[in-house]
């Protein structure tokens, strides 16, 4: 195909060029100034200044394709990866905004130019969502772009319902909000899936490409609406949603980019079939990772960089069932820069800083996974085919360094559920023998002025106490 992942970008980033949009670079994964949020989950965090009026800028439109990371935190598709055609943990969303300057008409209008005009996509195949009281939204769609009735979705909110559309988008619980319209291309009846909002919207049938949100109104406390001076519009197209259709495939995991990711995860796993999904599940974390670590986030117990070790370990419990037992994790960075490297030059720049920390964690699992694997068969077949105790499930984590995600997602292929609310209470009873015991036990006696200065215990497992030792006694 020509619309390589490479070409969409740029034409992406060509297109609103043309329409006077400055192009900005891709932030990285860990946001520079907000602490309450753990990743870059979509292109407008690094204007969420501007969206509240703190920061100002020369151009009040931008455009750019922007690396996110959607694991751990607020939006964590981490489960879905393997399961959908359309999900990944890292994927690049391509963006463009307009700052209190565009509205509604030009943002459709642009992304219907860009869509049929530009890629030449089948208007037959698109479908749009708007949110239900956005008769604004459904006028252009309807009457500007000429889309029929029957393919323009109305949708309201669907608060705690995980994975049902919801067309109103809000920063937080006060402050900038709005209504979105949202873009889906059929994939076609072969697919299983119903359109957005049906009982079975979550299929991969219609696969929603690309979202449009309005912001317009600033949400005061009592959750009063009141109209922004100056409307802004922030958008984001999912690049490897967009390749899939420009390519003719249906997941994602079929494009350009994962093809050759795919194929060194077969060579290095000795796997001959290549839609495996322990493959795209692999291929999938590589990204992540590796980029993670690019953006300054090593494996650690906490935060961050617990979000990170518990992605290299579910990758490489997949590279387990593939029967590999050597290191092969960190191999595949090469592959990877060969294909993101032109458009992420960071990459490239800090591979050695990538592949000797995947190593080394590589290593360090290696020592509990096969231990650990057996005693979760052990248990799986004394569970009786249901659930998991939470003391087993607290003794893979504590003793064989397991996160509870991990355990949860070998038993989910089993047709198995993990005890979580047991796990728990395995913890708590840890922390307080622990903290009874004292942080240092077994004989170890540290200057008393070096221990004034350690943190308060908080005992969070295995590998912890083993990182949190060895720094202390550096
Ligand atoms: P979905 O409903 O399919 O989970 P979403 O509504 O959560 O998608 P948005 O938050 O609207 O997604 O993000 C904007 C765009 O980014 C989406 O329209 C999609 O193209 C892309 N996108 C979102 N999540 C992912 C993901 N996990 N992997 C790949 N692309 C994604
Ligand atoms: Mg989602
Ligand atoms: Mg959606
Ligand atoms: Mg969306």
């Amino acid at each position: 195909s020509p619309f390589t992942t490479a070409r969409i970008r740029s034409d992406f980033l060509d297109f609103f060029r043309g329409k006077g949009h400055e192009i900005v670079p891709s932030a990285p994964l860990v946001p520079a100034n907000d602490p309450t949020l753990l990743f870059t989950n979509s292109g407008m965090v690094q204007f969420k200044d501007v969206f509240l009026g703190a920061e100002k800028r020369a151009n009040p439109r931008a455009a750019d394709v922007q690396r996110c990371l959607r694991a751990g935190g607020k939006h964590n598709d981490l489960d879905s990866v393997g399961y959908t055609a359309r999900h990944h943990t890292f994927f690049e969303m391509l963006g463009n905004w307009s700052f209190g300057d565009y509205f509604k008409k030009d943002a459709i209008a642009w992304a219907w130019e860009l869509l049929t005009g530009v890629w030449q996509l089948p208007a037959e195949r698109l479908l749009v969502t708007v949110y239900h009281t956005d008769d604004e939204a459904y006028a252009l769609w309807h009457e500007m772009i000429g889309i029929p009735a029957e393919r323009i979705v109305r949708i309201g909110d669907n608060k705690g319902a995980p994975y049902a559309s919801d067309n109103f988008w809000q920063m937080a619980d006060t402050g900038p909000c709005g209504p979105c319209t949202e873009i889906f291309y059929d994939h076609g009846p072969e697919h299983f899936g119903g359109p957005p909002g049906s009982p079975d919207e979550d299929g991969d049938r219609y696969i929603e490409i690309w979202n449009l949100v309005f912001m317009q109104f600033d949400k005061q406390p009592d959750g009063t609406l009141v109209p922004l001076p100056a409307p802004c519009v922030d958008t984001g197209m999912g690049l490897e949603r967009l390749a899939a259709v420009l390519q003719h495939v249906h997941s994602n995991y079929e494009i350009d980019l994962f093809d050759a990711l795919i194929r060194e995860a077969a060579a290095l796993t000795g796997t001959a079939d290549l839609s495996n999904k322990s493959l795209r599940v692999i291929a999938d974390h590589i990204r992540a990772c590796s980029f993670l670590i690019v953006d300054g986030v090593l494996p650690s117990n906490e935060g961050r960089g617990y979000v990170l070790r518990r992605i290299i370990r579910r990758a490489l419990r997949h590279g387990w069932m593939l029967g590999t037992r050597e290191p092969f994790f960190h191999r595949l960075v090469g592959t990877l820069c060969t294909q993101m490297g032109d458009a992420y030059p960071e990459l490239p720049a800090r591979r050695e800083l990538v592949e000797r920390a995947l190593l080394a964690e590589e290593e360090r699992f290696a020592e509990t996974l096969d231990a650990g694997m057996r005693i979760f068969d052990d248990v799986a077949d004394r569970s009786g085919g249901t659930t998991i105790p939470g003391a087993d499930a607290f003794r893979l984590y504590d003793t064989y360094g397991f996160p509870l995600d991990l355990t949860q997602d070998i038993a989910r292929e089993r047709g198995l559920t993990v005890d979580v609310a047991g796990f728990e209470v395995a913890m708590e009873k840890q922390r307080e023998t622990a903290r009874a015991a004292g942080k240092f036990g077994g004989g170890v006696q540290l200057p008393a002025d070096l221990v004034a200065r350690l943190q308060p215990t908080r005992f969070v497992g295995y590998d912890a106490q083993r990182a949190e030792g060895l720094s202390v006694l550096a």
